[in-house]
């Protein structure tokens, strides 16, 4: 761990390293620091608070994706000591219009970028709503070991004590260390490095948001210097079976949420709607009313993937617990929240699948 730490400091030290004189160069190592150039580093940015803006430093109403990726750079002058920074715009939206044709062109850009020898890894810009989600996603089709980090903001970039410039900072050092390859996509935020399997939003506006609340940080990053702790949980990237070739439309998927008193009528408006999978936001470790359970049985039976997960912040849902997932065809959805289970679902249903092969999915990955 130690060693890697000093790895992460001597990249972000390396422009430093150029105006020490040769009798301060002692070692072969820090003579290759001294000639290295600055890794190369793409960002993408597709909007959110990060680059949003309201009309004063201190009012909570503000609009999301207002700066483009040119000002986000230029905003944070620091970061171009640590790699040479290039930048697209995919979108400006705020996440909570996250969309199928933004995941895809996302997804695709990354690939290419990633394919590319000059590219040593990418940053993307996005909010902090769906982020989760997005990083999943990106996280199992993304066929690339290189580094991948995201990152967000939860006060615009006009606000006082703006959180954007550093988190971004940050992410651009994530990205630029050799280490933080192969452990899938990050998120940077608050010094704080998760994998995305793991990390969940867990409050409405305060900076301290991301959590990784079952299996812990995949590192910390603390004004540029990386320290990595551990890789990620479940398959991803390079190692994902799945595969976008050729993909244009993904499947439906609904998230219901469990509650005091269900009936079955939303899982039935769900697979009226087209859904080709339910995941119930279930109470405790995945339940829902015997009228529920009933009504998903027989969607279950039809052929619809029906997934339990659990409204509950933090947990592993098992499977055959209170509920028999064998006889009833369900998928017991493990450590993944409704919104992964979503994720996952979404692309496992590109072909057909019984709950048996989606159930190893949900072990998996
Ligand atoms: N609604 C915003 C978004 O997700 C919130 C944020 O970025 O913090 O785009």
């Amino acid at each position: 761990m130690r060693k890697r730490s000093l790895y992460g400091a001597v990249s972000l030290l390396s422009v430093a390293v150029l105006t020490v004189t040769t009798s301060n160069v002692a070692s072969g190592q820090t003579a290759a620091a001294k000639a290295a150039p600055l890794p190369t580093v793409v960002v993408l940015a597709t909007g959110g608070t990060i680059a949003g803006a309201a009309a004063s430093d201190v009012q909570a109403g503000y609009t999301s994706g207002q700066l483009g990726v040119d000002q986000l750079l230029a905003a944070v002058p620091q970061a171009k000591k640590l790699a040479v920074l290039r930048g697209e715009q995919i979108s400006n939206i705020g996440s909570q219009d996250m969309n199928d044709t933004v995941w895809l062109k996302l997804a695709q850009r990354i690939n290419e970028l990633t394919a590319q020898n000059d590219v040593a890894g990418v940053v993307i810009t996005h909010g902090t709503d769906t982020i989760e989600e997005t990083a999943y996603f990106l996280n199992l089709v993304v066929k690339s070991r290189k580094p991948v980090v995201m990152t967000a903001a939860m006060r615009p970039s006009t606000a006082m004590s703006a959180d954007g410039p550093l988190n971004f900072y940050n992410a651009v050092a994530v990205a630029a260390n050799k280490d933080a390859a192969g452990r899938g996509v990050l998120v940077v935020a608050n010094d704080w490095i998760h994998g995305a399997a793991s990390l969940t939003k867990t409050s409405t506006t305060a900076v301290q948001t991301f959590l990784s609340p079952l299996s812990g940080l995949i590192g910390t990053v603390a004004y540029g210097t990386v320290e990595f702790y551990r890789g990620p949980v479940g398959k991803h990237t390079a190692d994902s079976e799945f595969s976008l070739s050729g993909v244009t439309q993904l499947p439906r998927v609904d998230i219901i949420m469990a509650y005091e008193n269900m009936d079955g009528a939303l899982i039935d408006a769900a697979v009226a709607a087209g859904a080709k999978g339910v995941v119930i936001a279930g109470v405790g470790n995945g339940n829902l009313t015997e009228a529920a359970v009933k009504t998903l049985a027989k969607h279950a039976q039809n052929g619809i993937a029906c997934v339990r997960s659990s409204r509950v912040t933090t947990g592993v849902i098992g499977r055959n617990v209170e509920l028999d997932d064998d006889k009833l065809g369900f998928v017991a959805a493990l450590e993944h929240n409704p919104q992964k289970s979503r994720v996952l679902l979404r692309l496992a249903l590109l072909r057909q699948r019984t709950p048996a092969d989606l159930q190893r999915l949900f072990t998996e990955y």
